[in-house]
């Protein structure tokens, strides 16, 4: 049976920079990953923020995660000429009940360590984007997009850079814990046997999954999987704005928000719809409920204009009627089972927080 030191299932953000921090460390790192290419789950299936840390739970692994990795994150990108843009965010207040809920947000944030908040009146909103309808605004001057599969591309470079290799095809169909050690077995084109000292399991929505499938791992520390689809809509008309549009969020989610490429081009969305099975078609006729709540701030938007897009697939940790989940990151001293880190529920702000939750894995893992 080959032997190998450290083993990262899953080659979305998440496990691409684990991989590229453990081999920076002076690790042995294979990657396997059951697709072809990197990426293309739910990394490739979100909105690219690089998101500035408003919202979370003081105090939770996300607020922490998102704060820490936005500033790694610009770091990385302009070090590196990754496409990124630090465009701003803006809050919009469209009736006086939300104007009196700006005060709170931004009150949040700062709890959270986000110290650049500036409440503007409608007007200032206004001089900054003249299409927009609201009373008033709070501005994230830290909140920006990033071309998501650069940045994944050079994670994968500097990561086999310092040693790392990658399977595609390979997933891993199960494992054993015992004496210290993990043992793999991978399905795919070409199965294989590994056995290792280190496994990360960063499988996304499959996470919890494989980590049942692992021989040794506690089934009470595993927790349920639920699914939450976001929908996209694309807009064919030229959306007039040059910062990402929020309204005040609402609860069970940020309402229906406009959100940039790097190319300029807008989409609305990720809507939140409850789903038992992996599907990511969209379907058109949740346009009926985009055009209203975009209205209130683009009030401009033509009739026609929203075409159904793409969507993405929350990996949710908690039911619907929980409001909040934070990411859970367990190591050895969470779990009990040596040499094994498991990543559950690491939806958003996962990309925004992807280089801050590999120092993360590091500590957990004693590196
Ligand atoms: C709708 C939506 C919008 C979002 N918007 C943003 C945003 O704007 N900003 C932000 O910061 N975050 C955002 N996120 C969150 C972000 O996209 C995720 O946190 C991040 O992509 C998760 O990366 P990952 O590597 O954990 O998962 P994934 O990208 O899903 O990667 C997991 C990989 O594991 C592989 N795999 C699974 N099972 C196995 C197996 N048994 N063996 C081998 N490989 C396996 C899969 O093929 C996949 O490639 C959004 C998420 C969603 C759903």
């Amino acid at each position: 049976m080959d032997r190998v030191d450290c083993v990262v299932i899953g080659a979305g953000v998440i496990g691409l920079a684990v991989a590229r921090k453990l081999a920076q460390a002076g690790r042995e790192v294979i990657v396997l990953e059951e697709a072809e290419a990197i990426g293309t789950i739910t990394s490739s299936r979100n909105s690219e923020v690089i998101h500035a840390g408003i919202y979370y739970r003081a105090g939770s692994w996300m607020a922490r995660m998102c704060v820490d990795g936005k500033h790694a994150l610009y770091r990385y990108c302009g070090e590196r000429g990754i496409p990124h843009k630090n465009c701003g965010k803006l809050i919009v207040a469209t009736s006086p009940q939300e104007t009196a809920k700006l005060q709170s947000i931004k009150a949040h944030a700062e709890a959270n360590g986000v110290l650049d908040m500036q409440l503007l009146t409608g007007e200032a909103a206004r001089a900054l984007e003249p299409a927009l309808a609201c009373d008033a605004a709070l501005l994230s001057p830290s909140t920006g997009i990033i071309d998501s599969h650069a940045y994944m591309l050079s994670l994968r470079g500097e990561a086999e850079e310092a040693g790392a290799a990658f399977a595609f095809h390979t997933p891993l169909i199960r494992a054993k814990a015992a004496n210290g050690l993990i043992e793999i077995d991978a399905g795919g084109e070409a199965p294989m046997t590994l056995q290792c000292s280190l496994l990360v399991n960063a499988a996304g929505l499959s996470a919890t999954n494989v980590a049942r499938n692992i021989d040794g791992m506690p089934l009470d520390r595993i927790p349920r999987a639920y699914l939450a689809k976001g929908n996209y809509f694309s807009c064919n008309a030229k959306a007039p704005f040059s910062r990402l549009i929020y309204p005040v969020p609402e609860p069970g989610g940020l309402g229906v928000h406009l959100t940039l490429d790097m190319a300029g081009q807008a989409r609305f969305g990720p809507d939140v719809e409850w789903i038992e099975t992996i599907d990511y078609e969209v379907d058109p006729s949740r346009a009926e409920r985009f055009y209203p709540a975009i209205r209130k701030y683009w009030p401009t938007l033509p009739d026609g204009a929203l075409m159904p897009s793409y969507s993405g697939i929350r990996p949710k940790i908690v039911p619907p009627a929980v409001a909040t989940q934070d990411f859970l990151m367990q190591g050895p001293r969470d779990h009990g089972v040596a040499g094994l880190i498991n990543l559950f529920g690491i939806e958003s702000p996962g990309l925004t927080s992807s280089l801050a939750i590999a120092d993360h894995v590091a500590e957990l893992a004693d590196i």
